[in-house]
C-alpha cells in the first residue's frame, strides 16, 4: 500500500519533511498535487502566481522524475480529489506540511477526518515557517499583536531544526500516467496567460523552482548581504534577497534561508547588523503568520474594526490610474510599472505605492490589496494584507495613519539619482536627478530638453499632495470615538 505526499506551498525536495517522512516510510511513494481552481473556502490564485505556479511545477515533477517517478497532477476540489485518489490507490497514509490560514486549516481538517475516518493514516509537519504560529503567545495565552514583542519572544527559542537533506532515492509507486487514471497535464491546468501572454517580462526576470531559489540565495549571500541593514531600501540597487516568491510557494523553506544566512554570516565574517536585519526580515513573515493564523479573514477584515467606518471613495478612475502607474507620481508609479512587468515590487516601492492609494486617493487598501494578490508573483496569504493593513494604519502594529509617506520626498531619499525611476518610466530618463521626482515643479525649459510633455507624454499628478494630505487626515479624524 502507498503512501501519498500531498504537495501545496512546499514545492521542493530539500527539507521538505513530509517527503522525508514519507521516503522513510518504507512504503512505495505516490506524489500528488491538487489545483482547484474555486476553492470552497479559500481565495483563488491570482494570475502572476498561477504563472508561477505553473513554472515551479514543471520544475518539481521534473526532480522526482530524474528520481524515478513524478508527480501526479489532479484538478478539482481538493476534498473530494484527495479523498477520491487516497481510495482509488488504496493508500495507507496521506502527509503534507500544513497550511495556515484559517479557510485553509479548516479544508485540512475536514481531509484529515475524512481519511482517518477510512482508516487512512494522515501525518502533518511544519514545512513553512520558522516557528507554529500557536506556540508564540503572550505570557496570559493570547496571540501578540505587536512586532517588536512577538519577535523579541518568537526569536528567544528560535532553534528551528537544521534542514533535512533530499531524500537520495524515493521507492515510488509507478509512474504518474499508471499511478492515476484521471490524472491530468501541467498544460491542462491552464495555468499560464494565452492571448494575451502578458508573462514575457516575468520569464525574463525570474528562474523558478527549486534551483533557482538556491541559485538566487547564492547570489545575494555571496553579494549584497554583506551591506543588507545599510542598502535594502535602495530600490535602484539589487539589495534585498527576492526570496519572497520562492518562499510563497516553499521552493525553498525559511528554515533554509535562515541556516544558508546564519553560515553566510559566520564564513564571511558579515557584520552582525546584516544578518540581525535580514533575520527580523524573516520575523516579520513569522508575525504575518501568527497574525493570519489568529484573524478570520486577513484580507478582508479590518483588524482594528474603527476602520470600518472611513469613508473610502469609489473612484474607478484614480484606481485604474494607480493599477497602470499612471499617477503622475514618478516613485509611485515606476512601482507599479515594475509590478506589472516583473510580478515583483520592491519593499519601499510597495509602502509608498500603497500608502499613495490608500492615503492620497483614499480607496479602500482591500481594492489595492486585490491588485497586488492578482499582479505579485509573491502574492502571500498571509505577508499581503498585512502588509496593507500595516500601511493603512488598520493594521496590528500598524503605521499611523496620520504618517503619510510623501512620495517626492520618499524618492529623494531612496532614489536620489532616479536610476529607480529611470528604468520603470523610460519617458522620463532624460530628466536631471533634481527634478525626476516632481516633473511638474521643472522649468518649461528643462522639460522640453528632456522630451517630457506633462499631459502627454507622463500625466500631470492626479492628487495634489498638500489637498491630498488634507483629506486624509480629516477622513482620519471622523474615526475618532468609534470602536
Ligand atoms: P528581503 O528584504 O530579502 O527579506 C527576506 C524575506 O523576509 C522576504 O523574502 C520575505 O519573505 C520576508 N519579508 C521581508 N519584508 C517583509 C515584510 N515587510 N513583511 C513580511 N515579510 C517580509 N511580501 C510577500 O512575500 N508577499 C506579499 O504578497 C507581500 N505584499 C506586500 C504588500 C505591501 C503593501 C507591503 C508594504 C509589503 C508586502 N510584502 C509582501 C512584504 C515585502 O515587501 C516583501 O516580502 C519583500 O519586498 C520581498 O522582497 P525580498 O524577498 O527581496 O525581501
Amino acid at each position: 500500500q502507498p503512501i501519498v505526499v500531498w504537495f501545496r506551498d512546499d514545492q521542493r525536495l530539500t527539507d521538505n519533511p513530509a517527503l522525508a517522512h514519507a521516503a522513510s516510510s518504507g512504503h512505495a511513494v505516490v506524489c500528488v498535487y491538487v489545483h482547484d481552481p474555486e476553492p470552497h473556502h479559500g481565495r483563488p490564485l491570482g494570475a502572476a502566481a498561477r504563472w508561477w505556479l505553473h513554472e515551479s511545477l514543471r520544475e518539481l515533477d521534473g526532480s522526482l522524475r530524474s528520481l524515478g517517478g513524478g508527480l501526479v497532477l489532479l484538478r478539482g476540489n481538493e476534498q473530494e480529489t484527495i479523498l477520491a485518489f487516497a481510495e482509488a490507490i488504496d493508500a495507507i497514509e496521506v502527509c503534507w506540511n500544513r497550511r495556515y490560514s484559517p479557510a485553509q486549516r479548516q479544508t485540512d481538517a475536514a481531509i484529515k477526518s475524512a481519511l482517518e475516518a477510512r482508516a487512512v493514516a494522515v501525518s502533518t509537519f511544519n514545512g513553512h515557517l520558522l516557528r507554529e504560529p500557536w506556540k508564540v503567545t503572550r505570557r496570559d495565552g493570547e496571540p501578540f499583536q505587536v512586532f517588536g514583542a512577538y519577535w523579541r519572544a518568537a526569536r528567544q527559542d528560535i532553534s528551528p531544526a537544521p534542514p533535512l537533506p533530499s531524500p537520495d532515492a524515493l521507492l515510488f509507486h509507478g509512474t504518474p500516467e499508471s499511478a492515476c487514471a484521471n490524472a491530468v497535464s501541467l498544460a491542462d491546468l491552464k495555468l499560464q496567460p494565452h492571448a494575451p501572454d502578458w508573462a514575457a517580462g516575468l520569464r525574463q526576470t525570474w528562474r523558478c523552482g527549486e534551483s533557482g531559489a538556491q541559485q538566487r540565495l547564492r547570489h545575494f549571500l555571496d553579494g549584497e548581504f554583506d551591506g543588507y541593514a545599510t542598502h535594502r531600501d535602495e530600490m535602484a540597487r539589487d539589495a534585498t534577497s527576492k526570496m519572497s516568491p520562492y518562499l510563497r510557494f516553499g521552493n525553498i523553506s525559511a528554515r533554509q534561508v535562515w541556516y544558508a544566512a546564519l553560515a553566510a554570516a559566520q564564513a564571511q565574517s558579515i557584520s552582525s547588523e546584516h544578518l540581525r536585519k535580514f533575520q527580523d526580515e524573516l520575523g516579520w513573515r513569522e508575525f504575518s503568520y501568527h497574525l493570519l493564523y489568529h484573524c478570520p479573514a486577513l484580507h478582508e477584515v479590518n483588524f482594528r474594526p474603527q476602520f470600518d467606518a472611513m469613508p473610502w471613495r469609489n473612484d474607478q478612475h484614480a484606481l485604474r490610474a494607480w493599477q497602470r502607474g499612471q499617477t503622475g507620481y514618478p516613485l509611485v508609479d515606476a512601482g507599479m510599472r515594475e509590478l506589472w512587468l516583473t510580478g515583483w515590487m520592491h519593499n519601499r516601492a510597495r509602502m509608498v505605492a500603497a500608502s499613495f492609494l490608500v492615503k492620497h486617493l483614499l480607496i479602500d487598501w482591500r481594492d489595492g490589496e486585490s491588485w497586488f494578490w492578482d499582479t505579485l508573483v509573491d502574492a502571500d496569504e498571509a505577508n499581503n494584507p498585512a502588509g496593507w493593513q500595516w500601511v493603512a494604519g488598520s493594521g496590528a502594529d500598524a503605521a499611523p495613519y496620520f504618517r503619510i509617506f510623501n512620495p517626492v520626498l520618499q524618492g529623494q531619499k531612496f532614489d536620489p539619482q532616479g536610476e529607480y525611476v529611470r528604468r520603470w518610466l523610460p519617458e522620463l530618463d532624460r530628466l536631471p536627478a533634481a527634478s525626476i521626482h516632481a516633473p511638474w515643479q521643472t522649468a518649461p525649459g528643462q522639460l522640453a530638453a528632456a522630451s517630457v510633455r506633462l499631459g502627454d507624454t507622463y500625466p500631470l499628478p492626479i492628487v495634489a499632495h498638500q489637498q491630498a494630505r488634507l483629506r486624509a487626515l480629516e477622513a482620519f479624524e471622523t474615526l475618532r470615538g468609534q470602536r
